[in-house]
């Protein structure tokens, strides 16, 4: 089968990051978070995360380039050799004898080219670092692109609860997609895998719609009209980071909306390429606000795309028509 090994390598990767990253926000005070020029928070998670991913994926395919979010200079600046420390200690968490050099070195991967035809890995250390630093919804989220296409996605949420609701079960999923493959998820230790599959909701009325927390990430005041549209009785569901492509692609919603706020902003390749390809895979449908297919032969963003719309398949032509018609009322 494809992508047996590259699946392995990014199934470990993001184990481990998920591990650090627990580490990290178990211990995390808010010194230790640097603000980018972007004015995102960036945590010490953030980098070691990175670092230990992009090490292990140059091991193992030593000639697939690697597109990542951060920039090995926001760990240069005056004033972050604190912060620079504590990275190099929860990494070596995972390599012991990790050097500072290494550590670098290892972020400047994250700069690799995106060949438009070519192969490359987009992943982002953490997505949803707003919810990482509020406890709430994180994602560790690996892809990797082939000639445009999203051929492997591989999502760690370590603290999205196992089921919908109430649970006693601990918190945490890893979740992987390979393109034709279908979607499957792995349990908090590594436990039996399950398939995953969409909703079969096809009453929007019934229907549970979730959306970033943050109002700045998707228009929120939209999404309510387009929900009003569709008859969607529940309270949307607010969630960071790609776990809201896990909550798609396992059913416990059925439709992802992501509006855009600013007619600029174009979206980043690793915030939707590995969630996009597990909610296609397990029987859903993603695109863009217009209906267009997210295209990542783009490099590090989405510039032919706007916003992102996901469902279950059964509902993607009733969500298309609102949101289509929300839009142009606006
Ligand atoms: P979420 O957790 O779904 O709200 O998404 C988090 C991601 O939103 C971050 O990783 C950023 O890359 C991205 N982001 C930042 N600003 C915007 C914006 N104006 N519109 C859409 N996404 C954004
Ligand atoms: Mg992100």
């Amino acid at each position: 089968m494809a992508w047996q090994e590259e699946r392995g390598a990014a199934l470990d990767a993001a184990r481990e990051a998920c591990r650090v990253c627990e580490a990290v926000r178990e211990g995390l005070v808010s010194a230790e978070t640097l603000w980018k020029g972007d004015r995102s928070p960036v945590t010490v998670a953030d980098f070691c995360s990175q670092a230990l991913i992009c090490r292990r994926l140059l091991a193992a395919f030593p000639g697939t380039a690697i597109v990542a979010e951060e920039d090995a200079d926001d760990l240069r600046g005056a004033g972050t050799s604190a912060t620079r420390r504590r990275v190099l200690e929860y990494a070596r968490m995972v390599e012991p004898s990790l050097s500072e050099a290494d550590l670098l070195d290892a972020l400047m991967l994250g700069r690799g080219r995106a060949e438009p035809a070519g192969r490359f890995w987009v992943i982002d250390p953490v997505d949803g670092t707003k919810g990482f630093l509020r406890g709430e919804q994180y994602a560790v989220a690996i892809a990797l692109i082939e000639e445009g296409r999203v051929v492997l996605g591989v999502l760690g949420c370590p603290r999205l609860p196992a089921a919908p609701g109430p649970s006693e079960a601990p918190p945490g999923g890893l979740f992987y997609a390979a393109r034709g493959q279908g979607a499957r998820a792995l349990g908090p230790g590594g436990g039996p895998e399950e398939a995953l599959s969409v909703s079969r909701q096809g009453n929007p009325t019934e229907a549970v719609l979730c959306e970033s927390v943050e109002a700045a990430h998707s228009s929120q005041g939209e999404a309510a009209r387009i929900a009003e549209v569709l008859g969607v009785r529940a309270a949307p569901l607010r969630m960071d980071s790609q776990a809201k492509y896990a909550a798609v692609a396992r059913g416990d919603a059925d439709i992802y909306l992501r509006l855009p706020t600013r007619a600029d902003y174009e979206e980043k390749a690793w915030d939707h390429a590995a969630g996009a390809l597990l909610v296609a895979e397990a029987g859903g449908h993603v695109s863009d606000a217009y209906g267009r297919p997210l295209d990542f032969a783009q490099g590090r963003t989405l510039r032919a795309n706007r916003g992102v719309v996901a469902t279950n398949g059964a509902l993607r032509e009733p969500v298309g028509r609102a949101v289509s018609r929300v839009l142009a009322a606006d």
